[in-house]
């Protein structure tokens, strides 16, 4: 009796280590990777129990000031941590299919929005574009800070500088296939008018898999969805 009860406390002295080394292996490996919050805002849904994901972001609906997203990093990008899994099932899927998903942009402060912005109406200035039709322009095509889903975490820009020729499938694959894991093309060419953005066949959206699936189904945008 003794020696099973001697033995037994070897056990538990044993997990108590291997807990506080993986514990300490995680740590160390993920020193460098920006932490902003505990927890993320997004809402549990009362009848799943579970995150949703489908806060809309835009220009009509800029993120709460106090929005926070818990980061890590995938693919040397900064994700939400909540959709890296899905991501990663999505890049095994993908190279199954011969495909190599590359991302190009992800999470972005409200700084780097603002300097993308400004960047882009210098741009229509120099290309003699008065200052009105400009920011108009601009506005199309780049969000005000505060009013990018990238600031969610939960946009993933996908393109390949480095190897342009992969992005036209990398494109067709995640429009048919994206939905499996979460993820919607979040501004359709057949919705423009709706989402007020031109059609940006690389940004993806991550809404949880149900939602796309449903998105997917019925053909429709989130501002369509979430109406
Ligand atoms: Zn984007």
């Amino acid at each position: 009796m003794k020696k099973k009860q001697k033995k037994s406390f070897n056990k538990i002295f044993i997990l108590i280590i291997l807990f506080i080394a993986i514990i300490g292996f995680y740590k160390s490996g993920n020193i460098d990777i920006k932490v902003y919050a505990e927890a993320a805002n997004n809402t549990v849904n009362e009848e799943t129990n579970m995150k949703d994901y489908i806060i809309l972001v835009n220009k009509d609906n800029p993120l709460p000031d106090d929005y926070k997203v818990e980061l890590e990093e995938y693919d040397n990008h900064l994700v939400s941590k909540d959709i890296i899994s899905d991501l990663d099932d999505m890049y095994k899927n993908a190279k199954k299919d011969g495909v190599n998903l590359n991302i190009n942009t992800s999470y972005r402060d409200k700084k780097e929005q603002q300097e993308i912005l400004d960047r882009r109406i210098k741009l229509y200035v120099q290309e003699g574009l008065n200052k009105k039709d400009t920011e108009e322009k601009a506005l199309t095509e780049v969000q005000l800070p505060g009013c990018s889903e990238h600031e969610t975490g939960l946009a993933i820009d996908f393109s390949n500088p480095n190897k342009p020729e992969d992005n036209e499938p990398m494109w067709n694959w995640l429009r048919e296939n994206s939905y499996k894991f979460g993820f919607i093309l979040r501004y359709p060419k057949d919705k423009i008018d709706i989402t007020n953005v031109t059609n940006e066949e690389w940004h993806f959206r991550y809404v949880g898999k149900e939602v796309a699936k449903e998105m997917k189904e019925k053909n429709i945008c989130l501002e369509e969805y979430l109406n």
